[in-house]
């Protein structure tokens, strides 16, 4: 017999985030045979990130949608999740291991008294002797985990498991009322954006990153050409944003963002151990480091040593030309 999975799936600026279908594509893996799977969509407006998740299939897609759920907090999103997790008694609850993912997961698995396994890179086999392998010691080993009793609740790190393909069954969309829980706690007062790119970092599929190697702010500018050419993201190293060449919210590794692009591009990084942990699960690495021995060509796929001020405009140009 099939598990039944729920899929608490995520929008970004009304448009459903990528991880939220490779969350599908786990649920559709661990439902089996004779499963069951529901996604829930919480949010301002979701009509039309519902939509995008309908068009995959599935039982049903669940909206709950009102001003207040415009921005993630804790308790109201637990609150908008909460009846539908006890209406669908699930076996399974997918998030993504994203902010908010990471921040209601254990509230849901508090609420199941459920198991947790976090930021899932690859799940294998099936039915109960399904394992998640998870990177550990900033991605310097990895584990494999079972659930011995369920219900099981997971996190997916994005980027890591294939995508669920479209299919032409349109599943319905049940829309359900919310209001605000008593006392509300805490409360959103503003969110200000630092980076003016709006491209998500972790789910961007290349990532050209700078390190002090690129020596100043504007030395970012053909790194910046180069990932707007490739449709990719910019990304640091802690040490260019601590010199101010970039936002913090650039920053890659240990205490920053943890991104798994098909390709990432290290201009200026030594590949200090802080670094690899937030990259080293890219598919593909290259190094463009004027140092060949610098650190990151142990990691790198490709390397090429030389000054990024020469090669960066080069590889740029060659590719303009296809
Ligand atoms: P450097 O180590 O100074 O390397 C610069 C590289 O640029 C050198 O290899 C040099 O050969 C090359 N270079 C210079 N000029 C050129 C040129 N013209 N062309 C090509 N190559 C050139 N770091 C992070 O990145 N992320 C983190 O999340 C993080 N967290 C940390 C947490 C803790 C607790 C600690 C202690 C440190 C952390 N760090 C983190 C810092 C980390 O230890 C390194 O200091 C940092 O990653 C180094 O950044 P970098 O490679 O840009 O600089």
């Amino acid at each position: 017999m099939g598990k039944t999975v729920l899929v608490i799936a995520e929008q970004k600026d009304q448009k459903l985030r990528q991880v939220s279908l490779e969350a599908l594509a786990a649920a559709r893996q661990l439902a089996g045979d004779g499963g069951n799977i529901v996604s829930v969509l919480v949010g301002g407006h979701v009509d039309a990130a519902a939509e995008q998740l309908a068009d995959h299939d599935q039982s049903q897609v669940v909206c709950v949608a009102a001003d207040t759920l415009a921005s993630y907090d804790a308790e109201r999103y637990f609150a908008a999740v909460q009846p539908v997790v006890d209406e669908v008694k699930p076996d399974v609850v997918i998030l993504g291991h994203t902010a908010s993912g990471r921040d209601l997961a254990p509230k849901i698995a508090c609420h199941l008294d459920a198991g947790q396994v976090s930021d899932v890179v690859a799940i294998e086999g099936t039915g109960a002797e399904v394992t998640f392998k998870r990177p550990i010691y900033a991605g310097k080993a990895f584990e494999t985990k079972r659930f011995l009793a369920g219900p099981w609740v997971v996190t997916i790190r994005p980027n890591n498991l294939q995508a669920d393909a479209k299919t032409g069954a349109a599943a319905p969309i049940v829309k359900r009322p919310y209001a605000d829980p008593a006392p509300i706690r805490t409360q959103v007062v503003n969110v200000q954006s630092k980076s003016g790119d709006t491209r998500d970092l972790t789910e961007a599929k290349v990532v050209v990153s700078g390190g002090r190697g690129v020596r100043s702010a504007e030395g970012f500018a053909p790194l910046a050409e180069l990932a707007e050419l490739l449709d990719g993201a910019l990304g640091a190293s802690r040490a260019a944003c601590d010199a101010g060449y970039c936002d913090y919210s650039l920053q890659i590794g240990q205490t920053g963002k943890v991104v798994t692009p098909d390709v990432y591009i290290a201009c200026g990084i030594s590949g200090a151990i802080q670094h690899l942990a937030g990259m080293s699960q890219s598919k593909l690495i290259i190094a463009i480091n004027k140092d060949g021995e610098a650190p990151i060509f142990d990691i790198a796929d490709y390397g090429v040593v030389g000054d990024l001020f020469e090669i960066i405009p080069k590889l740029t140009a060659k590719l303009r030309e296809k």
